[in-house]
């Protein structure tokens, strides 16, 4: 039973991943890379994906892969034909001319948006990436030594190396990734991804073609979130408002608006303005609010919810507008604000637990301290 649920898992993902639909705000480039293997141009050796979560990056890098392995693509230019024996693979993820750094997939996280994760290949991806913590990932020497048979073997046919998170690699590993770099080898492409590419050694972004994959029109955005969120097209003034302060909230990333509309702690955020007015006049203990917000949102969300609400609460008392004009902000802080010692004593306090809850401490223990110090804000 579980092992038929976990192939259906992997088959719906990389039917996400590989044949999705083109995001709006991508169809410009994807015309202009197609267009030129189409038209026998090669594509640049190396390209690289950079940029902030929830730009839709790892679509535009997996569906352009799955398309330049596609063996139907001259007469399907729009993407992969999903059907051909390549398709076939990739749907398996057995593709013999496709291969992924790290070996390890991502494990889905509240803070991902569901696009950017890697296809799960097989069981044991399955098994390893629950062992598997972001910050544990490493890109090593011996990954990418591991490639070099690949990459030198010859023979017809593209082969495409994918190096996702590609600031996770160690010194020596981006130095022998440099000398394949330098050494273009015909029919192979090497697909960088980065969210923090000032990580990345200066020496290989010298040596990769970025992808312009971070300008999105406003208004192109705000359709698509629309669209994604299930509005109609003929929207209100009001809901428009809300989508636009959403992509706002995500800086502009339309993936991680949608992400966050539909993360159960974003409609929460009234609500956690009436428990840190009810501790801090001590109309409510802690520990009571610990107790009732255990109830309502994970530890994790409740500090991605009380990151938002920091952001906005700093804004205002620097003077700047805040960004949500939906719950009311401003009338609590008109009548008081936090000290700048107040408010880095909170930030430090997520920050320690966050830290706290990788070594196994107990939530409970987390939110009643964290509420201890929401009273003191
Ligand atoms: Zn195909």
């Amino acid at each position: 039973m579980n092992d038929l649920t976990g192939s259906m898992d992997a088959l719906d993902n990389t039917d996400r991943m590989y044949f999705a639909p083109l995001l709006p705000w991508q169809q410009a480039l994807w015309l202009q890379l197609t267009k030129r293997v189409l038209t026998q141009q090669s594509l640049p050796h190396a390209l690289l994906a950079a940029g902030m979560q929830g730009m839709g990056k790892r679509a535009f890098v997996w569906r352009l892969v799955a398309w330049l392995l596609c063996r139907e693509r001259s007469t399907n230019p729009l993407g992969a034909c999903s059907a051909c024996e390549s398709c076939q693979w990739l749907k398996s993820g057995t593709h013999p001319s496709l291969q992924v750094l790290p070996l390890v997939s991502m494990p889905v996280s509240a803070e991902s948006d569901s696009l950017k994760e890697k296809p799960s290949s097989s069981a044991k991806d399955k098994k390893s990436s629950k062992a598997a913590s972001h910050s544990a990932l490493k890109i090593k020497i011996d990954d990418i030594r591991a490639l070099q048979p690949f990459i030198y073997q010859g023979g017809q046919g593209m082969r495409i190396c994918v190096l996702d998170h590609a600031e996770k690699m160690t010194i020596a590993a981006a130095n022998a990734l440099l000398k394949t770099l330098e050494e273009p080898q015909a029919q192979v492409h090497l697909f960088l991804i980065s969210d923090t590419p000032a990580q990345l050694l200066p020496t290989i972004k010298s040596r990769v073609q970025q992808l312009a994959l971070q300008t999105i029109e406003p208004t192109v955005a705000v359709d698509y979130v629309t669209y994604a969120l299930g509005h109609t097209i003929n929207r209100e003034a009001v809901a428009k408002t809300a989508i636009e302060q959403l992509i706002q909230l995500a800086n502009g990333a339309p993936l991680a608006a949608i992400a966050m509309a539909q993360a159960p702690w974003y409609s929460k955020r009234a609500l956690w303005l009436t428990t840190w007015q009810a501790l801090r006049s001590g109309k409510r203990s802690s520990v009571a609010a610990s107790d009732y917000w255990q109830n309502q949102l994970g530890i994790k969300e409740f500090i991605q919810l009380s990151e938002l609400m920091l952001l906005d609460i700093r804004r205002v008392c620097l003077g700047l507008d805040e960004l949500q004009k939906d719950v009311n902000l401003s009338t609590i802080l008109a009548s008081y604000q936090p000290t700048d010692s107040g408010l880095e004593a909170f930030a430090n306090s997520m920050q320690q637990t966050k830290v706290a809850l990788q070594q196994n401490v107990q939530e409970k223990f987390a939110y009643d301290k964290l509420m201890q110090e929401l009273a003191c804000l």
